[in-house]
């Protein structure tokens, strides 16, 4: 058999040799450090964790990234294995001794008679004869590979920054305050005429809002970061407010064409108004439109909760603004992760817009599962979108809709969460067939969208 080529020993491209090889197929991993850094690592280890030591919650029953543990575990992660080997007491969550951890990553691969790593940067697209690659270069990729993807892919399909705008699961917002309607009734291709959720503020309600955005505590760039000048139309919306008091009733809060259903008379009319769009094919989550922004988690969470609506908003994620290399992937990815315009290069971790470290090695372990069968000429078919590892697969090739006035560069990247779940067919009940209401419901609709998971994935796993 002839190798898989793999660019990139992060946590995506370390998973996805350990899984061809465990396949029997052969790999050849390039990694470029030592010989080339990036910004963030600082060894050379493969899987090198370049922020927190934590892979957040291990609780599969309740939680979407514990869940998605446990189908890694399912799948012989060597990620997971080498996490649960090194792992240092953090409560709830699965934090591990970073330097361990990466250790056993790295002697896992060179222990394995089928994998050959080579210490050099891919310089361009791979070579031509490399018949079957997975790039996983993750949100720092060298620049010249990435000027090599783009111009493969073109420019309004991969992005330097994400500019993220918090997104809210949709059942948390109040719609006895808020309502459905697009600006001016407009239906766009594929629109109703009621495609936006608003949330309308009064003059003194927007003045205090302007006034917390321009006070609130920010998160500070990088100073690798700050070398990267802002996408067009990406500003935060904390400088917006600090151009003038208006600006944002002219910008992403003007309330134009808009009338408010709950009120009546010149009350119909609000001073402004925050739009929140749909995010995910299934209408459970929803993106407050124009809000990217660099204030600090919980002060966002502090001062998006006084807008009218919004008060008990949950949030699948906050808003932030990050140097992060990342392809549009519904628009240029397939199914099966491969890239439709060179289908012998396939993507993996965070440069198909996912986040975070288990998210990213559990992206590899799909591309690397999915390469594996197409070099011994079977197909696999995508895990079910019922599971965590479907889920967010379906997130990045295929989940997000475009609507309406949404440029290309729409899709951000997530962590996985339950909103990228399909709804379950019906309320979860209490023992004695009550309807379930406030906390108790929440945790017994994760419990039935876990256990949901957990038999999907097991009937997908064992058929492999
Ligand atoms: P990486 O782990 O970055 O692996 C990519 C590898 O490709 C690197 O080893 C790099 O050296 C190599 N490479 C790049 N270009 C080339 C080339 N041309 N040829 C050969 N090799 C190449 N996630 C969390 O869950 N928690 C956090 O705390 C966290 N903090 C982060 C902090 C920063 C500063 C950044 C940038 C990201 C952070 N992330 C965090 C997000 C993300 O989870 C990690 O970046 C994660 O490592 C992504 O995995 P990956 O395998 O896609 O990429």
């Amino acid at each position: 058999l002839s190798p898989i080529y793999i660019v990139g020993g992060g946590l995506a491209g370390s998973e996805a040799a350990w899984q061809i090889a465990n396949a029997g197929v052969p790999v050849v991993l390039h990694e470029m450090r030592p010989v080339r850094g990036t910004d963030a690592h600082k060894t050379d280890s493969l899987a090198e964790l370049v922020c927190s030591n934590s892979f957040r919650s291990d609780d599969a029953r309740t939680n979407a990234v514990g869940l998605l543990h446990a189908e890694m575990r399912r799948l012989d992660s060597v990620i997971m294995r080498c996490g649960d080997a090194n792992q240092v007491p953090a409560g709830g969550a699965l934090a591990v001794d970073r330097d361990g951890f990466a250790a056993a990553v790295t002697a896992a691969l060179e222990a394995h008679p089928l994998i050959t790593i080579e210490r050099a940067e891919v310089a361009g697209l791979p070579p031509a004869e490399w018949d079957s690659v997975i790039i996983a270069t993750g949100p720092l990729t060298s620049p010249a590979l990435a000027e090599a993807i783009l111009q493969l892919t073109g420019e309004s399909a991969l992005a330097f920054f994400d500019a993220i705008a918090p997104i809210v699961h949709r059942d948390s917002i109040d719609m006895d305050v808020a309502w459905f309607q697009s600006r001016y009734d407009k239906a766009g291709p594929g629109g109703t005429g009621a495609d936006y959720i608003n949330c309308p503020m009064t003059r003194d309600q927007y003045a205090a809002f302007v006034e917390g955005l321009v006070s609130g505590e920010k998160t500070s760039f990088k100073e690798w970061e700050s070398n990267t000048p802002y996408f067009d139309g990406c500003l935060p919306i904390e400088v917006m407010a600090e151009r003038g008091a208006e600006t944002l009733r002219h910008g992403p809060m003007k309330p134009f064409g808009l009338t408010n259903p709950h009120k009546e008379g010149p009350d119909a009319k609000a001073y402004a108004v925050v739009q929140l769009r749909q995010d995910n094919a299934l209408g459970t989550l929803y993106n407050m439109v124009g809000f990217q922004t660099k204030l600090k988690h919980s002060a966002q969470v502090a001062l998006f909760r006084t807008i009218p609506g919004l008060e008990n908003a949950e949030f699948a994620r906050l808003g932030g603004l990050h140097r992060n290399t990342y392809l549009n992937s519904p628009q240029v990815l397939d199914r099966t992760l491969r890239l439709k315009a060179m289908p012998r290069l396939r993507f993996a971790g965070q440069i198909t817009g996912c986040e975070g470290y288990v998210e990213s090695a559990a992206m590899g372990l799909l591309a690397g599962r999915l390469a594996a069968a197409e070099r011994l000429g079977a197909t696999l078919a995508p895990p079910p979108p019922e599971t965590a590892m479907g889920a967010l697969l379906n997130h990045i090739t295929g989940g997000h809709i475009a609507t309406i006035d949404e440029g290309p560069r729409s899709f951000q990247p997530m962590n996985v969460n339950f909103g990228l779940f399909p709804p379950l067919p019906e309320a979860p009940k209490s023992e004695d067939g009550k309807r379930l209401r406030g906390p108790a419901k929440a945790v017994a609709r994760k419990m039935a969208i876990t256990d949901r998971a957990r038999g999907v994935m097991e009937t997908w796993a064992s058929g492999q």
